[in-house]
């Protein structure tokens, strides 16, 4: 999966030359499979088939949706109702107070 992730980044550098160029329909272009890149690296297993950009963009949307990453230990955790710290964090942090 990390192979998503080097893509995204050469694209993204890609998109930058383009700018510096002024290739501004390229530099868009190269944005768009970055960010389509980095959405496979996230989410892992990608769909396939005809809703492919779709369901990946679906898929991506519905993980940042349920997944955050702690503010004060930086790990991932299911974030419930717009929590911004995991439980463990929030117990530690009460328990200092
Ligand atoms: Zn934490």
């Amino acid at each position: 999966m990390d192979s998503f992730k080097i893509k995204a980044i050469e694209r993204l550098e890609t998109a930058k030359w383009c700018m510096d160029k002024d290739f501004t329909s390229s530099c868009v272009s190269n944005l768009y499979f970055a960010y389509f890149n980095f959405f496979q690296y996230v989410i892992g297993e990608s769909p396939k088939g005809r809703w492919k950009h779709i369901g990946i963009a679906k898929a991506f949307v519905y993980k940042a949706y349920r997944e955050s990453l702690c503010s004060e230990c930086n790990e991932p955790f299911k974030s419930k109702e717009g929590e911004v710290i995991c439980d463990e964090c929030f117990l530690q942090k009460t328990s200092e107070d």
